[in-house]
């Protein structure tokens, strides 16, 4: 991508390198995703005794172009307990490398737009497949009609259920990217939002409390809003005492204060930026 050029994305960036792994089966994981201060760890179970594991950085951060190199890659991969064991299993090809995996909008006036051209979703989540499928059992429901209506109609649907897990997933981006930037510049990011310092408060939470444990899970398949989920009662509390354990999340505004903000009663729900020029790679 160039300099000047133009596209729906964030201004920011994530790359992915990733190996994919074969050996013996290595038994349970407690979670896949797991979010440091300059990349996240990624755990991709497969089939046939093989799986693949990714470091997703900033595409911005220089020094962690050495991933490509796998002996750098394996150096770093082994410095994270959850992905560990994982990375040590037999490799059978070189590192992977993919960048530009953010959440963006797709489609366009007066098409059926669905699954990813509707709008994709960040991967590292998982969700696409639920997007497209959702879009599916939409369409299914609507059934055979006059172009013009079918549109009209797939539009409303969509409207109340989708816009709001890709609102937020691609807020969860663009604040990823503002804190891997801050991470870098060694200048500590709160994003100023309570959704934020919410999503990042439970992502600790959950390691400690197997209700929330429960929770973070209903939310990242898509079971559950955040909405639902914090508004029973006591787990924002919970979320704020045990989500200011862990050196990451760090926010500088107090987290159980943010978290009680954003309890109260809902979570707002997110507005996407203006689209910004993608920045050259
Ligand atoms: C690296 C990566 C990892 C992912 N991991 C996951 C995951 O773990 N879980 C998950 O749920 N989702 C994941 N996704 C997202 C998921 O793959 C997509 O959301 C999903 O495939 C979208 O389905 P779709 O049918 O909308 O589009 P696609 O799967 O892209 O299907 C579109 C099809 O249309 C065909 N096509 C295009 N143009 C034309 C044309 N002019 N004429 C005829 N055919 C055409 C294409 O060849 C393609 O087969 C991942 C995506 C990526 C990139």
């Amino acid at each position: 991508m160039t300099s000047g050029s133009t596209c729906s994305g964030p201004a920011l960036r994530f790359t992915a390198y990733g190996r994919y792994f074969e050996g013996p089966p290595l038994g349970p994981y407690a979670w896949t995703l797991n979010h440091y201060d300059s990349l996240s760890t990624m755990l991709l179970p497969g089939d046939n005794g093989t799986w693949a594991v990714g470091l997703v950085v900033a595409a911005r951060d220089p020094d962690m172009r050495a991933l490509r190199e796998p002996e750098v890659w394996q150096r770093a991969a082994a410095l994270f307990p959850p992905i560990t064991p994982w990375a040590a299993g037999t490799p059978f090809r070189e590192v992977l490398v993919m960048s530009g995996s953010e959440s963006r909008a797709a489609g366009g006036p007066g098409m059926v737009n669905v699954g990813d051209a509707w709008a994709t979703t960040n991967p590292t989540f998982g969700l696409g497949m639920t997007m497209g499928v959702t879009h599916a059992v939409l369409l299914g429901d609507i059934g055979l009609q006059e172009p013009e209506e079918l549109i009209r109609r797939l539009d409303a649907a969509t409207g109340a259920t989708l816009p709001p897990i890709y609102q937020r997933l691609r807020a969860w981006d663009e604040h990823r990217l503002a804190e891997l930037e801050g991470v870098r510049h060694g200048l500590p990011y709160d994003g100023d939002d309570p959704s934020w310092a919410v999503a990042k408060s439970l992502d600790t939470a959950k390691l400690f409390d197997g209700d929330l444990l429960r929770a973070m899970t209903d939310i990242a398949w898509t079971c559950a809003t955040p909405e639902e989920v914090l508004s029973v009662p006591g787990r924002c509390e919970r979320i704020a005492t045990l989500g200011g354990r862990a050196p990451f999340p760090r926010v500088r505004r107090n987290p159980c204060e943010a978290t009680r903000r954003s309890c109260r009663p809902v979570v707002p729900a997110q507005r996407v930026g203006p689209e910004a020029p993608c920045e050259e790679r």
